[in-house]
């Protein structure tokens, strides 16, 4: 039997089948996904240096004969370990369901029945529907070729495209063209594969390029906090030898063990003070959160990074059809030079049969809507096929029907005019037409027809063709029903919006006029761009934000031109060519619904929903979650201040290590509070009413500018002045009551803390309105409350003196409530002056 005579059985695998498949052969991955142990989290955790001091103070206490502390630090380790713990076991069920869910796909016959399912689920045997766009994600036997082109220069080197049949016995070359393989990719047609080979079995596989794969690096943001943690980490061990030499010296009258022991407890509780480890976590958190909320919004983030980038964006290149109009067509207006009829009846000929393109359907229904039937169109034989392509934006059928043979051709105007015989008088009204109709946003396709007299003669190539004009449609795309708000939105957040279409430019012109896009009669077109080198490109771009009749090539060198004046550019595509652009972009913006998998593999950023609204949404969401970043770094930065600055002093100015302000236990205390604040609270804070009012930032723009550093030292100045004001007064009043004066400066930093959050939420708006903000969230009532109440348990409880803690009477409690306020709510006024500065100015 030879390969064409084989009949193959296509209902597919059943369910059973399947199951008994994926026991037997695995998942179709490359590499097999490791599972992180528990204990591996955990020791990950420990290994930080913030716990390998927590746990030197413990056994320190343990030392010193002190069971009872050294207990105590352990519970508050176990307790900071346990939220580290929980939130990265949360973030990495963040991070995995997003990936699940950005995984590529492939249609598959099962059961007799069409199904998408995740590529990883294939199977031997399955049999897998590919099409133009698509990345083939097994090995596997054609059985059903139209058309396909595959292009496996990944494997084999070649950049031609492989044209794939269904039998290829008399080939002996390795790569065979009946077969194809994984990780190659569709150009063009459609088939149906017998899947063979899954996972590393594949060609692809086999040939190691899961060592390619990348390993995660980190975001610019995590590296440029973990510089920050470094410096203050050599600050802290510098102070840390500082701190536990003078207390070494100070405690002269001590035996010389206490002396070391002593030390080196305080020396340990100034750099745990001092460490910002909260850093990565804030980072973590804010990012995989803020994915995941996208995510909830038909916004895939692919790359973590690109949550940090979205805000930055200054330029938004998009394409016309289906991202600013609806991609929903109607032919409105018609030109014919004969009968209207006739121009029908050609136009629908050199239509797909079956199309799924949008022009093409309402190309389909006007004939319908004439009474020429689909039935009527076909019913000859179709001899041959002039595919679309992006250069030629035309394509053609030839039919033999009965009254002869018919080459139907339609296309972009003034490609198809180039093939007729037409004199200039005729251009002349034509290009008029083309003019009418373009310039009222018409897509305008131009129709031409040629009749041979045996196959023979029909030409090889399209422009060889000596066609016959036989009249124009224009047809009608509307603009989204938003899409001028969300335009306006961009231009009031300094982002431009830039117009990128394969049509012609007067249509893309008065498109963009009727969206509000600015300047939109200065167009370059796809012949411009050929004509101008890259420097004068860069000048360009900075005042034209229309490209007409470009093909994709043409997007990347939009897109250097654009990185290269220093912009943060984000780029839609949806087809396969579109992929190095995408890639090429800040952030490359697949379609979810009509993009192809190759775009989407390619792209940051996939749009699940294909809407130009949810772009600007999620670039909304990026400028908070980096704002709320920012925030985060800012209030831990400020409530360090205090910790670090008491823990510092009170050796130096030589109180007794029993009356000292802060404990190492009471420094974990306070991260335990401070850990949750900043990465439940802030990363919560719902964006600032003026956040698209402002320019894009600055992408090269430090996490910690000057501004928000110097903001940061004085506020948390202010608050140590009060705290350990308040606490060394007491200690002055009261000296045997050291404990009174410890409670008293550690309520004012736990209170302060909390209205911290809500007077730093904002640069211009009152603590009030994010306390508004937020009245209604749950969890921003757990955190407050929580912080209250485990204030009251540790003042008022026995835990009091296992904490070397003591009660406050009611006027000491008032009196700590009032320093805490004022502490920090004076920031308030500075607001008030300066936005009263401001609106003057
Ligand atoms: P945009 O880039 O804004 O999404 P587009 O994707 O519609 O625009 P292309 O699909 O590249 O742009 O089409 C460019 C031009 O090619 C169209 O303006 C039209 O003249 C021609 N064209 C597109 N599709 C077909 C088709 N199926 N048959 C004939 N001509 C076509």
């Amino acid at each position: 039997m030879t390969g064409q005579e084989k009949i193959y059985d296509m209902r597919g695998l059943t369910e059973e089948q399947v199951k008994l498949a994926q026991k037997k052969f695995g998942k179709n991955q490359l590499t097999p996904e490791k599972k992180e142990s528990f204990f591996l989290k955990i020791l990950e955790v420990l290994k930080e240096p913030m716990f390998l001091l927590l746990i030197v103070a413990s056994i320190i206490y343990f030392i010193l004969g002190e069971p009872k502390d050294g207990i105590i630090m352990l519970v508050f380790v176990t307790g900071v370990i346990s939220i580290d713990v929980i939130q990265e076991w949360k973030t990495d069920k963040t991070l995995k369901s997003l990936k699940n869910l950005s995984a590529p796909h492939i249609t598959v016959i099962r059961n007799s029945e069409e199904k998408l399912i995740h590529s990883e689920n294939l199977v031997p045997k399955d049999l897998m529907i590919i099409a133009e766009g698509v990345k083939i994600p097994a090995d596997g036997q054609v059985i059903k070729a139209s058309d396909l082109c595959i292009d496996e220069s990944s494997l084999t080197g070649e950049a031609e495209g492989v044209w794939k049949i269904i039998f290829d016995d008399e080939n002996n070359d390795y790569w065979k063209k009946d077969y194809c393989y994984a990780g190659t990719l569709v150009t063009q047609g459609s088939g149906i594969i017998l899947v063979d080979k899954i996972g590393a079995e594949t060609e692809y596989g086999k040939i190691g390029m899961n060592v390619i794969a990348a390993p995660d690096d980190p975001t610019p943001l995590q590296k440029q906090t973990g510089k920050l943690i470094k410096i203050c980490a050599g600050i802290a061990a510098l102070f840390c030898a500082l701190v536990s030499g003078i207390t070494f010296l100070n405690l002269i009258d001590h035996i010389l063990k206490d002396r070391i022991i002593e030390s080196i407890l305080s020396g340990i509780t100034l750099a745990m003070a001092m460490i910002p480890e909260e850093f990565p976590v804030i980072l973590t958190v804010f990012l995989s959160m803020g994915a995941w909320r996208l995510a909830k919004k038909k916004s895939l983030v692919r790359k973590l990074p690109s949550v940090e980038t979205l805000g930055a964006i200054s330029v938004l290149c998009v394409d016309k059809t289906g991202t600013i109009t609806i991609n929903k067509m109607t032919v409105v207006d018609t030109f014919s030079f004969g009968e209207e009829i006739r121009m029908c009846e050609v136009i629908g000929m050199a239509c797909e049969t079956d199309p799924y393109d949008p022009m093409e359907k309402a190309i389909l229904s006007y004939c319908e809507n004439k009474n020429i039937s689909k039935k009527y169109l076909f019913e000859g034989e179709l001899l041959a096929e002039y595919s679309f392509t992006n250069e030629l934006k035309m394509m053609g059928h030839v039919w033999e029907r009965k009254e002869g043979i018919i080459i139907a051709v339609k296309g972009a105007p003034e490609r198809i005019i180039k093939l007729c015989n037409l004199s200039e008088k005729e251009i002349i009204k034509v290009e008029e037409e083309i003019y009418k109709m373009s310039s009222v946003g018409l897509r305008v396709i131009a129709v031409g027809e040629m009749k041979v007299n045996n196959k023979e003669e029909v030409p090889d190539t399209l422009e060889k063709c000596n066609l016959e004009l036989v009249g124009l449609v224009g047809l009608e795309d509307p603009p989204r029903r938003d899409i001028k708000d969300d335009i306006q939105r961009c231009i009031n957040a300094g982002i431009r919006v830039v117009m990128i279409t394969g049509d012609n430019g007067v249509t893309a012109s008065s498109i963009a006029k009727q969206v509000g896009i600015p300047h939109s009669s200065n167009i370059i077109t796809g012949d411009d761009l050929n004509k101008m080198n890259d420097e004068e490109l860069m000048k360009k771009v900075k005042e034209v934000s229309i490209f007409s009749r470009v093909i994709p090539e043409h997007k990347m060198r939009i897109v250097k031109a654009f990185k290269n004046n220093g912009d943060i550019v984000a780029m839609t595509g949806d087809g396969v060519n579109d992929a190095p652009a995408l890639k090429y972009a800040d952030i490359g913006i697949a379609m979810g619904k009509r993009g192809s998998e190759v775009s989407k593999e390619a792209a940051d950023l996939i749009l699940l929903d294909d809407n130009f609204s949810t772009i600007v949404d999620t670039v909304k969401d990026g400028r908070r979650i980096y704002i709320n970043i920012r925030k985060a770094v800012g209030y831990v930065f400020t409530i360090h201040i205090p910790i670090a600055l008491a823990s510092l002093l009170a050796p130096i100015l030589g109180i007794s290590a029993s009356m000292l302000f802060l404990l190492p236990v009471h420094v974990v205390l306070l991260e335990l509070i401070i850990d949750p604040t900043c990465s439940i609270v802030l990363e919560r804070q719902p964006a600032e009413h003026d956040i698209m009012n402002r320019k894009p930032r600055d992408a090269k723009e430090n996490i910690l500018t000057s501004h928000i550093l110097m903001k940061s030292i004085i506020q948390g100045l202010v608050i140590f002045v009060a705290s350990f004001g308040a606490y060394y007064l007491c200690l002055q009043n009261t000296v045997d009551q050291g404990k009174t004066a410890r409670t008293m400066g550690l309520a004012i930093i736990m209170i302060s803390n909390i209205i911290l959050v809500h007077v730093n939420s904002s640069e211009t708006e009152l603590a009030y309105n994010s306390f508004k903000n937020t009245i209604k969230d749950p969890v921003m009532w757990a955190i407050t409350g929580g912080t209250i109440i485990g204030l009251f348990i540790i003042i008022y409880t026995p835990i009091s003196g296992f904490l070397n803690l003591a009660s406050l009477n009611v006027k000491q409690l008032l009196i700590v409530s009032g320093i805490a306020i004022i502490s920090v709510m004076w920031y308030e006024f500075v607001k008030i002056i300066k936005s009263y500065r401001d609106r003057k100015s």
